[in-house]
């Protein structure tokens, strides 16, 4: 007798959804994603593929700005320097066609979801429109399904669920999005200009990478920072770097300065601060966080519990404490990242559907925050080497000798590589360079693969290269002279 097949309902279509019905459709369940917003979820349509679209354009103004400086004469330009972008100059205002920009962006979003549909489709997922809960079953017992979901007045049962549904933008009390002066980033690509005066509250990655971009589209950017240094949970090292590119290229940075409220004020707006100082712009974007998206789905009913900060608990093979219900991404708050997400979908799938799973492994994780430069890390952080959590040597070299950065015009930017003293095992490491999120590759399989900085530097890379900072950062941790314990030994 053949085995029955499984059924398996995913609430929300986002990287965390959709990905586990891919690899559940792959291992044989019946799928069925719902989703009310559209396919690929927030990350495709308003958060994650935008943004990197819209940041796009704004490297290609960068790159436009620092042309003079590499002999390119654009006739009828004026004179720009090197990362200044005068009035006249490439960059300058007028040098951007906001409506085109936007239609761009909102378009790819769409083919991009569009792609997401028909990959489901060609798996054999059936995808039901509307906003799902769990409820109590109505459906007789003798029917296969512990769980079930129900959208409109369609009910469907189901072996195992997976809450996928992500995540909103949290809103202050005292500065409510009106869309058109007081923005959320999912409401940025509804104007039909360039902000001219942009005020950004909060310098985390959202914040840093939208005053980034707008700074390099020609917008004049504020940014207001609680803490003394933007991206305060990132490398130290980076942050300086990247606060030092945006403040010489003209925005106005603000640290341990707290927005209180933000309102109208004649054809813009005024944020004021909480030591009573008052910021004029044009415009306000508010980059204040992330809340789960978990009201009104059905989850206390379903004994589904939640941590202290309102996000679903899950384990690291994202099991809730539900029996048969599984949860990814944004609405687990683990670590807000589209490949997390999407990781801890499949996990969540490989697990209900009984293969071999490896739990989740966050000290693994790859990731990039898209300023210009860009920041990439992978492993330990330096605070964990710092604190004495991890022992490990570090070795930064600045971008501003390697030649192919020379030759390319830009010097700011390092790689940084943590390497254990005893086996030379890589652990993990920084690069801040324009494209730092193609070269951290390097080193994202030197720590999965347990590589150490011997087998880093007898690698080959190319000259002139970016990565070849890499290869001479594995050189100068190689200390031959240094006894090494036995290849393999558990990182330290
Ligand atoms: C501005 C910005 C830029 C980002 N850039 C990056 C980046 O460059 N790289 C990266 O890795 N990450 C990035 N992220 C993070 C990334 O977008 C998220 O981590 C990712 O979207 C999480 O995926 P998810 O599947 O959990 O949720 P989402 O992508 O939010 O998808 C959830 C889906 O569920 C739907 N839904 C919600 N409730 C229900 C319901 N009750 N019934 C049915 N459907 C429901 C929603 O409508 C949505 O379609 C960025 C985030 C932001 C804010």
């Amino acid at each position: 007798m053949s085995k029955p097949q499984t059924s398996v309902v995913i609430l929300g279509g986002g990287p965390g959804g959709y990905e586990a019905a891919l690899v559940a459709a792959q291992l044989g369940a019946r799928v069925t994603v719902v989703d009310s917003d559209g396919l690929g979820g927030a990350c495709v349509l308003t958060d994650c593929v935008p943004s990197k679209t819209l940041i796009a354009t704004s490297e290609t103004m960068v790159l436009l700005r620092g042309s003079a400086s590499l002999g390119i004469a654009i006739p009828g330009a004026g004179g720009a320097s090197n990362g200044g972008g005068g009035a006249s100059g490439p960059g300058g205002p007028g040098w951007i066609d906001a409506p085109r920009l936007y239609r761009r962006v909102k378009d790819l979003a769409q083919a991009q979801s569009a792609d997401v549909g028909a990959r489901l489709a060609a798996e054999g997922v059936e995808v039901v429109t509307g906003r799902g809960r769990l409820t109590r079953r109505t459906r007789p017992a003798r029917l296969a399904g512990a769980h079930a979901v129900v959208v409109g007045d369609r009910e469907i049962v189901a072996d195992v669920v997976l809450i996928a549904t992500g995540g909103l933008p949290r809103i202050m009390a005292s500065a409510k999005p009106d869309g058109k002066r007081i923005l959320t980033w999912r409401q940025l690509y509804d104007l039909d200009e360039l902000p001219a005066e942009l005020i950004v509250v909060g310098s985390g990655v959202t914040g840093a990478e939208f005053a980034s971009a707008y700074q390099a589209l020609g917008s004049q950017v504020t940014l207001i920072s609680s803490r003394e240094r933007v991206l305060p949970q990132e490398d130290a090292d980076a942050a300086v770097v990247v606060e030092d590119v945006f403040k010489r290229r003209g925005m106005t940075v603000l640290s341990r300065s707290r927005a209180a409220a933000v309102r109208h004020e004649g054809g813009g707006v005024l944020v004021t601060l909480t030591d009573g100082r008052a910021v004029h712009g044009t415009h306000c974007l508010l980059t204040v966080g992330v809340v789960p998206a978990v009201g009104g789905i059905g989850l206390a009913r379903a004994g589904v519990a939640l941590n202290g900060r309102g996000f679903i608990e899950v384990d690291r093979v994202s099991r809730t404490s539900a029996p048969g219900v599984y949860a990814a991404g944004d609405c687990t708050g683990v670590q807000m990242l589209a490949s997390v997400a999407a990781m801890q979908g499949r996990i969540a799938m490989w697990h209900a559907l009984g293969e071999a799973v490896q739990p989740l492994r966050l000290d693994h994780v790859a990731a990039t925050i898209f300023t210009e430069p860009e920041i990439a890390t992978v492993g330990v952080a330096e605070t964990m080497i710092e604190s004495g959590q991890v022992k490990a040597e570090v070795i930064m070299l600045p971008l501003a000798t390697n030649p192919r950065a020379k030759m390319q015009g830009f010097r700011d930017g390092f790689v940084k590589l943590f390497a254990s003293p005893r086996s030379g095992r890589i652990l993990g490491g920084v690069v801040v360079a324009p494209r730092a999120s193609e070269l951290i590759l390097a080193v994202s399989i030197a720590v999965e693969q347990l590589l150490t900085v011997d087998q880093l530097a007898h690698t080959f890379s190319v000259y002139p290269s970016l990565s070849g900072s890499l290869t001479e950062a594995a050189r100068r941790l190689m200390l031959p002279a240094r006894p090494r314990a036995p290849f393999g030994e558990p990182a330290q």
